[in-house]
């Protein structure tokens, strides 16, 4: 089984029923949905059609923030040379050309000064203001092509809005009532930023994740992840936003903060952009995709591969492949030695110090007696994230009441078998696991097997128990 998840991004190359369909036998186990694009009603009719086709995978809606979008530029390349001049104009639902630039926003134009910087896309196109108002003028500076919808990254004083933007707020009202299980919050540049966002959403069945993908977002990491489920290093944006020498950088220690506080991690874009269009990935790309896992991410995110992409599925595989190898040479043992007893940090007091205490001991009880399973028994999926950061090298198997819980898990490393039970008695989770293993194969009889469980004086959210199991 492959440990570390992959999150596909939804577009016109993948939303028909079969590719979705295909895609998930391919391996997707969370399908990323931009709000970004189009009006609300077909997003949420899209939604709910991958919902119907993948009842089982988690579904991430991504809702944009400040982005600003160019109208489509088309599903063949367009070249932007550099010393070309383009025409920026306000306008929606147009096409934009290599002269014309239509900027899906209101009153953004006049806001530019002469001078300023425009990227498109994930940054390798860009622009130099030579003409502000409403009618915008800008020169190609560094050029490339572009196709599709590329993101318009104007400099952060213009971008000041609060989350949730107006149009974001618009989003998350239509979102309330719709089945899903990850909501990624755009430029997200405070904590505010995201409790914020879960107070329009009102929704605790839905895990929040941070995109970390502006200067602000970095310096205030740790109070953004104490607030959040779950983060992206959304390298795009990132890349643009802070130089770009220090991405690599970043992408570690945004992982390791994420693995401190329990919270699954997903490294996202350009994995196999140029997949995009070709039939293998670069070199440097299958290094880049190994070396996220080897950093210990939770997922690793394709974008426009799988949206605008010639091939998602032969993307998918191609990713499957090179995780499931560099998997193969990760250092478990000297992972979860790394964490020690290291508490996950967070807002949260005594329950997550317990978690963490827990989680622990079963993480060693686990590795001394070289069990063949740790099973987390897990309301909120909050046991499950706490041992998965230990990185275990046996399968995680997760049992939960709930099943928004269940397809949330599929965001995290390991969790590789979900079980539904009504069980509340740790007795019966415990019978109930193990005959659960024997039937997939992961136990036989004689097999050590690391249970976590809430007692019942423990309180719903505590995990205070650890039991070695050996199957009968
Ligand atoms: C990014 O900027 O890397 C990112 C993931 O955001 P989006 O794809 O929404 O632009």
């Amino acid at each position: 089984m492959r440990r570390t998840r992959i999150v596909a991004t939804i577009g016109p190359a993948s939303d028909s029923d079969e590719m979705i369909k295909a895609l998930v036998v391919a391996g997707v186990d969370v399908f990323r949905l931009s709000f970004a694009h189009g009006d609300i009603p077909s997003g949420i009719e899209r939604l709910r059609r991958i919902r119907a086709l993948a009842p089982d995978l988690a579904l991430m809606v991504d809702i944009p923030g400040p982005k600003i979008r160019a109208g489509t530029f088309g599903s063949t390349p367009v070249a932007l040379n550099v010393g070309d001049e383009i025409e920026l104009v306000e306008a929606f639902g147009e096409t934009s050309t290599a002269r014309r630039i239509a900027v899906e926003r209101h009153d953004v134009l006049a806001l530019l000064r002469v001078g300023d910087k425009i990227h498109l896309g994930d940054g390798g196109v860009s622009l130099d203001v030579i003409q502000s108002g409403k009618i915008a003028r800008a020169k190609v500076s560094s050029g490339g092509s572009v196709l599709g919808k590329p993101g318009l990254s104007l400099p952060s004083s213009i971008l000041n809005d609060r989350l949730p933007t107006d149009d974001d707020r618009a989003r998350l009202e239509a979102l309330r009532s719709e089945s899903f299980e990850i909501l990624a919050v755009s430029f997200v540049r405070s904590a505010f930023d995201m409790v914020s966002t879960r107070t329009v959403l009102s929704r605790d069945d839905v895990m929040l994740m941070a995109k970390i993908e502006t200067s602000e977002g970095v310096e205030n990491l740790d109070e953004i992840i104490a607030v959040s489920d779950a983060i992206m290093v959304a390298r795009g944006d990132l890349g643009v936003r802070m130089p770009i020498e220090e991405v690599p950088h970043l992408q570690k220690d945004i992982v390791r903060h994420g693995v401190r506080y329990a919270r699954p991690v997903v490294v996202a874009t350009q994995m196999l952009e140029s997949m995009t269009h070709a039939q293998v990935p670069t070199r440097a790309e299958v290094t880049d995709v190994a070396n996220a896992v080897l950093d210990g991410a939770s997922a690793v995110m394709l974008s426009g591969e799988t949206a605008i992409g010639d091939d998602p599925v032969g993307t998918v595989i191609t990713m499957d492949r090179i995780v499931r190898r560099a998997e193969a040479s990760f250092d478990y043992a000297k992972w979860g030695a790394s964490l020690g007893v290291q508490q996950i940090e967070s807002s949260g007091g005594k329950s997550t110090r317990i978690t963490a205490a827990v989680t622990g001991a079963a993480w060693r009880a686990a590795m001394e007696e070289q069990a063949v399973a740790i099973v987390a028994c897990t309301r909120s999926g909050m046991t499950a994230r706490a041992i998965s950061r230990f990185r275990p090298p046996m399968p995680i198997v997760a049992i939960t009441p709930s099943e928004s819980t269940a397809r949330q898990l599929r965001s995290s490393w390991g969790v590789q078998e979900i079980y539904l039970s009504p069980a509340t008695d740790i007795d019966e989770l415990c019978e109930f696991a193990v005959t659960q293993m024997k039937l997939s194969g992961i136990a036989k009889s004689g097999d050590p097997v690391v249970v976590m469980a809430g007692s019942a004086s423990g309180g719903a959210a505590i995990t205070d128990t650890v039991r070695m199991v050996v199957v009968p």
